[in-house]
C-alpha cells in the first residue's frame, strides 16, 4: 500500500510499505480521511514537547476515519463495509495501572510505550489497523472527513469535562486553531451562556463567529491586554472558565490566568514546547484553579470519543466548515506545508484523503 513516511520530521515521501495485517482483536480500515493535528506539526518542525526521543523515520496520522475491510478472528460487533471513526492507538493504556482501572487511560504512565509493538495510528496511509474497541460506527449524516476530526472534538469534550462551562458567567477560549474552534462549539452546544474566543488573526476570529464557536471575539496580544479586554466584556469580573488551546512557546498560559475571574478555573490544552510561566501573584490572589487536559479517554463510564460523535451527529455542531483544505495522499507534503503556515494559507483543519473513492 501507499503511505506517507516522515524522515527527520520534515521530509515527507509517499512510499510503498507492507499493508498491515490485523491481530485477532484488530480491524483493518481503508482510510478515507486523516486530519493533520497540531501535534503532527510540532514533530514536523522538529519540536518534542513530550520528551520522547524524536523518531528519525516515522509514520503519522491519528485523526482518521474509513471503512472496515478485514476483521481479526476474535472481533465481534464490527463488520467489513462499516464506516467508522477511529480512536487513535496512541491513547491506548496498559489496562492495569490505577488511572487505567478507573477509565482514565489517557494518563496511563506507560501509554504509547507499554509493551505493545504498535502504538501509533498511521492514517496518512491507504490502510491502517486499530483494536476493534477503538472503532466507532459513523452515523449516515457524518462524512468520513468529519469522522476524521471527531478526535479533535473528543479533546474538547474532555477539556470541558475537566472544567464544565455550564452555569458560568463566561467562557474564554484562547486560540483560533481547530482545537479552539471545536472547544467553542462544544461549549456553546452544551449550555455555555457566553463564549469569547481570543486570537490574533482577524480572519480566524471571523471564522470563529461564522462556525458558531463564539458569541464574541477579541483580538489580543499579551496577558495584560487579554485580562483587561475580557473584564470589559464580563462586567469587570473576568471569566469563570478559561481554556488555553495555543501552546508552543508563547505566553498564552499567562493570558489565561489574566482572563480568569477571582475563583475561576483555567484548563491548559495547548501543547507547549517549553515550561510555562504564570504570574504567582495573580494566580494566588484569584485562587485560580489551574488544570491540564491531555487527550481524552472516558468520563463517568462513557467514552469521550462517543460523546463527541453524538454531538457532531446530532447536527448541533457545524463540523464540516472547519475543514478548510483537502489533499490526496500523494500530496501529503503539500498538505503539511499548508497546515504549517496558517497565516498565509488560512488553514483551520487540513485533511488528507488517502482513499477518497470509499465515501
Ligand atoms: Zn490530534
Ligand atoms: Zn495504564
Amino acid at each position: 500500500m501507499r503511505s506517507a513516511v516522515f524522515y527527520e520530521g520534515r521530509e515527507i515521501r509517499v512510499e510503498d510499505v507492507p499493508t498491515p495485517t490485523p491481530a485477532p482483536d484488530e480491524v483493518l480500515v481503508r482510510v478515507g480521511a486523516a486530519g493533520i493535528c497540531g501535534s503532527d506539526l510540532h514533530h514536523y518542525r522538529g519540536a518534542n514537547p513530550w520528551g520522547q526521543p524524536l523518531r528519525t523515520v516515522d509514520r503519522r496520522g491519528h485523526e482518521l476515519a474509513g471503512v472496515v475491510v478485514e476483521v481479526g478472528a476474535e472481533v465481534r460487533g464490527v463488520r467489513p463495509g462499516q464506516r467508522v471513526g477511529v480512536e487513535p492507538t496512541h491513547l491506548l493504556g496498559c489496562g492495569h495501572c490505577r488511572p487505567c482501572r478507573r477509565g482514565a487511560y489517557n494518563i496511563c504512565r506507560t501509554r504509547e510505550t507499554g509493551g505493545m509493538e504498535r502504538r501509533r495510528s498511521a492514517g496518512f496511509s491507504e490502510f491502517d489497523v486499530a483494536p476493534a474497541a477503538n472503532l466507532f460506527p459513523l452515523p449516515e449524516d457524518v462524512s468520513l472527513d468529519v469522522g476524521a476530526i471527531v478526535d479533535v472534538y473528543a479533546c474538547a469534550v474532555h477539556a470541558l469535562n475537566r472544567l464544565p462551562a455550564r452555569d458560568v458567567n463566561a467562557v474564554v477560549v484562547i486560540g483560533t486553531g481547530a482545537v479552539g474552534l471545536t472547544l467553542g462549539q462544544v461549549a456553546r452546544a452544551t449550555g455555555a451562556r457566553k463564549v469569547i474566543v481570543v486570537g490574533r488573526r482577524e480572519a480566524a476570529l471571523r471564522a470563529a463567529l461564522e462556525v458558531g464557536a463564539a458569541d464574541e471575539v477579541l483580538n489580543c496580544n499579551g496577558a495584560g491586554d487579554t485580562g483587561e479586554a475580557v473584564r470589559e466584556l464580563t462586567d469587570g469580573e473576568g471569566a469563570d472558565a478559561v481554556f488555553e488551546t495555543v501552546g508552543g512557546e508563547g505566553d498564552t498560559a499567562a493570558q489565561a490566568v489574566a482572563a480568569a475571574a477571582f475563583g475561576g478555573g483555567v484548563v491548559v490544552i495547548g501543547c507547549f514546547t517549553r515550561d510555562v510561566t504564570v504570574s504567582y501573584h495573580e494566580a494566588a490572589a484569584k485562587e485560580v484553579e489551574l488544570r491540564w487536559s491531555n487527550g481524552y479517554s472516558s468520563w463517568r463510564g462513557r467514552r469521550e470519543y462517543q460523546m463527541a460523535l453524538d454531538l457532531v451527529a446530532g447536527g448541533r455542531l457545524r463540523a464540516s466548515p472547519l475543514i478548510s483544505h483537502r489533499f490526496t495522499l500523494e500530496e501529503t507534503a503539500e498538505a503539511f506545508a499548508v497546515a504549517a503556515d496558517k497565516r498565509a494559507s488560512g488553514a483551520i483543519k487540513v485533511v488528507v484523503n488517502p482513499q477518497p473513492a470509499v465515501t
